[in-house]
């Protein structure tokens, strides 16, 4: 027997329309260099219909790839949904990555138009004659208020932004009737080889919405005020976008000003309730944020592990502790939130720190196991054993966009191994320990990086800490602490050894200590542990 109800498909239309009939007077601002520019999601649509026409004036291809190269900001969110629901297929680049990434990127994905932001045009204009596909250069002129802003090239590819969309006529939408359409793709930021590219159908961005409005998962309502710090190019800014028009919620965003005096200024100005971005991120407004009054109620952090000694330090500073996500952008990204599930809620303040220091429990409709990386045997969730984890689910990559290197990716029955390591409890609360090629493997055994650093940084004087592997001829491998202390502060090598010892197994306790001055970070703010290893390819340890 089958079910009888009516068979709507799961298009972004339909999160578009919500907006535009239901939320038209609610406040969508971006911050510019003079000041936070407002306007409304009645305003937004009506520009994003018009710039439907704007992708139909330009001859783009029913299906083409719609690029953008932009900071986080209301055109961009116009593009984000102009694109899907003409048909198009919206391309977030990653304005951080190098030269040769970006042109491998736009060419792999045959992008036709990019859509820049003129303050970035700098960056991507010399690269554009290798961008063979390219066709149009549309800048949005995100100058206004800035000195010395350099003349357009004259070129008959670039055209403004705002004289086409005053040009165009509204699309109507409408046309996706397929949810398994491609909506967008993104890239992932290649750390290791070249990026692949993740393509996401207008279903798994809609039910991916729709997981991130849930109360256990990020809880975004219709009375948040919300700045995704987090690019709009990294994974999707993490859905928050999307679920935000859904649900109504006001959004403030930040433009080119990432800078911790920027981010504090919005959220203590904007009444933002609802933040998001990396630990750096963080890391750098939390002295800015202590003891401010402010309307915050969640401050969700992903991307990589967020130390415990973070968490609580906002905690007690702020008055909220950080709401940890893990994913990536191959998972859409929200594949485990740290929910405290209520049986646990009545354990002392340090059992709850720890747990907020886990990755959390998996999303609804988000399937996990752990495996033995060789035989891919499923391990227990006993709270000890560690393994890679998989995940399947409605809006879990199924393979990579045109690219042989997926193979390794996708098991054969369907699910995603993600080449990070953790530890599960029997209540469902995933710890990773690291990610498989970050791991340290000394005398046969598995060191977690990953806690090591969040020991290092809760002491008081560390502000940054990764640990990497140096190659020993005893042990195969053995951990290398790489510490950037607090300004004006002073320690030995001695010292961090002194911190640990108490803390770790004896025979985890770093071979070495290398004070530098800043961890390098990746594209998207995280710590870049590559650079790392090849800064300090010479070292040995016995
Ligand atoms: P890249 O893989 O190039 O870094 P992504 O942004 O897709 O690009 O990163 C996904 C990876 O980031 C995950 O596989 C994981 O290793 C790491 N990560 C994301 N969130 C967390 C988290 N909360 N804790 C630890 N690691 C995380």
């Amino acid at each position: 027997m089958q079910g009888l109800m009516q068979d709507v498909p799961l298009t972004l239309d339909r999160i578009f329309g919500r907006a535009e009939s239901l939320w038209s007077t609610k406040r969508l601002s971006t911050a510019t260099p003079s000041g936070v520019a407002r306007t409304t999601y009645g305003e937004w649509a009506a520009r994003t219909r018009r710039l439907g026409g704007v992708l139909d004036d330009l001859g783009i291809s029913a299906d083409g790839r719609v690029a953008t190269f932009a900071w986080n900001s209301s055109r961009h969110l116009e593009l984000y949904f102009a694109a899907p629901c003409t048909g198009r297929v919206l391309h977030t680049l990653n304005i951080r990555l190098f030269a040769e990434q970006v042109t491998y990127i736009v060419n792999h994905a045959e992008d036709e138009v990019i859509f820049v932001d003129r303050s970035l045009l700098p960056i991507l204009w010399p690269l554009i004659d290798d961008c063979k596909t390219v066709r149009h250069v549309v800048v949005m002129d995100d100058t206004q208020g800035k000195p010395d802003v350099p003349p357009l090239p004259t070129d008959s590819r670039i055209a403004d932004y705002e004289e086409l969309l005053a040009a165009a006529a509204p699309h109507p939408f409408g046309v996706v009737t397929d949810e398994y359409r491609a909506a967008s793709m993104c890239y992932t930021s290649g750390t290791t080889g070249d990026p692949k590219g993740v393509v996401y159908s207008h279903r798994s961005v809609v039910l991916h919405s729709m997981a991130a409005a849930l109360s256990d998962v990020l809880g975004i309502r219709e009375a948040d005020v919300i700045l995704p710090v987090v690019p709009m190019f990294h994974a999707n800014a993490w859905g928050l976008c999307q679920a935000a028009v859904m649900a109504g919620a006001e959004m403030v965003l930040p433009g080119a000003d990432l800078t911790p005096p920027g981010i504090c200024k919005l959220i203590l100005g904007e009444g933002i309730t609802v933040a998001a971005g990396v630990p750096t991120i963080w890391m750098g407004v939390r002295p800015l944020l202590a003891g401010q009054p402010h309307r915050l109620r969640t401050l969700i952090c992903g991307g990589s592990a967020v130390p415990k000694a973070l968490s609580e330090a906002f905690r007690h500073e702020v008055g909220l502790p950080i709401l940890q996500a893990w994913g990536m952008t191959e998972t859409s990204p929200i594949a485990t939130v740290c929910a405290v599930r209520s049986e646990r809620a009545s354990a002392s303040e340090d059992e709850l720190a720890d747990l907020r220091a886990t990755q959390g429990l998996p999303a609804p409709l988000v399937d996990l196991r752990i495996t033995e990386p060789d035989t891919g045997e499923a391990l227990p969730w006993d709270g000890e054993t560690s393994g890679e984890v998989q995940v399947r689910g409605p809006w879990i990559a199924r393979q990579y966009y045109n690219d042989e290197r997926g193979a390794a990716s996708f098991t054969s029955d369907g699910w995603l191994a993600t080449g990070d390591v953790a530890v599960v409890s029997p209540d469902g609360y995933v710890r990773l320990v690291d990610r498989t090629k970050d791991l340290i493997k000394s005398g046969g055994e598995w060191i977690s990086s990953v806690e090591l650093e969040n020991h290092l940084m809760a002491h008081p004087d560390i502000v940054e800490a990764a640990v990497i592997a140096v190659p020993s001829d005893r042990w195969m491998e053995r951990p290398l602490a790489c510490v950037v202390v607090k300004p004006g502060a002073s320690m030995t090598s001695e010292e961090v050894i002194g911190w640990l010892e108490p803390l770790v197994a004896k025979w985890w306790l770093p071979e070495a200590v290398e004070f530098i001055d800043e961890v390098p970070k990746t594209s998207v703010g995280k710590f870049s542990k590559k650079d790392l290893r090849d800064r300090f390819s010479d070292r040995r340890v016995p």
